[in-house]
């Protein structure tokens, strides 16, 4: 679900200015509310270099190439139009925004969401569902921040990108822009795909992605593999600015590298 992203990448290795990186917001929404979206709203962000950068410097992808090879031994020739976008992504984040009072039980619209979320709406919510329970209450000191929560749901950057600590950077911008009436932020840091990992393996990657979270101002939640922040803490948003200057010092960092 989250990057096993550390800060131990070569500057060198990194494509362009991360400073250039741009995050489009996306919500998807019926006018007839089919999918229950005034209480469930799916966010995708997707993170990119405009097209003024990287085109002409970034090499182009090896699907691209390939078309193109086809393409040049069938016609001789490959239209110049042809671009290869691709190598502009940068990544993909997910959000979800759970709030109360549209037409579903936020509860509910969790459970029917996806496996993941349902798993922690079972953590957050009271067993009547029709509040959140004593221990998420506490945390948020009775949504003093407001009554709807965020879940950070994937955040998924391209090889190229990964390794830099970007993740936790783009993800507070995320948090910053959506979190708004939102009481708490949730996260499940566990590896995208733990697909031939080793029980030790996969346990050392939730740690590392643990220690990531907590720059982004998560914490544990109770005894459960997920992490929390009350928006009402005044950490989360230190910490945003701190990350901000990360982002800066990358990007300082990069240019010397390039010099
Ligand atoms: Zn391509």
């Amino acid at each position: 679900m989250t990057p096993s992203a550390a800060a131990v990448r070569p500057i060198n290795d990194m494509l362009q200015n991360p400073d250039y990186i741009e995050l489009t917001y996306r919500l998807d929404a019926s006018l007839g509310n089919h999918e229950y979206e005034d209480t469930i709203e799916k966010w995708t962000v997707t993170a990119h270099l405009g097209e003024s950068f990287g085109l002409d410097r970034i090499p182009p992808c090896e699907d691209c190439t390939a078309k193109w090879q086809a393409l040049y031994e069938a016609d001789g020739f490959v239209d110049e139009g042809e671009e290869c976008e691709h190598r502009l992504h940068v990544g993909t984040l997910e959000f979800y925004k759970v709030r109360w009072g549209g037409s579903q039980n936020p509860f509910w619209a969790m459970e029917e969401q996806s496996q993941n979320l349902y798993e922690m709406a079972e953590v957050i919510f009271s067993a009547e569902h029709d509040d959140y329970s004593e221990e998420f209450n506490e945390i948020t000191e009775g949504g003093f921040g407001g009554s709807d929560v965020l879940v950070v749901y994937r955040v998924e950057l391209t090889e190229a990108w990964r390794g830099f600590g970007l993740g936790p950077i783009m993800a507070s911008d995320g948090i910053r822009r959506l979190s708004g009436g939102c009481c708490a932020v949730l996260i499940h840091p566990t590896p995208i795909d733990s697909h031939g990992m080793t029980h030790d393996e996969v346990q050392h990657a939730r740690t590392r992605l643990q220690q990531t979270w907590e720059k982004v101002g998560f914490v544990p939640y109770g005894d459960g593999p997920y992490m929390i922040f009350a928006t009402s803490w005044a950490a989360p948003e230190q910490k945003a600015v701190k990350l901000r200057e990360e982002l800066k010092d990358l990007s300082a960092r990069w240019r010397a590298s390039r010099r």
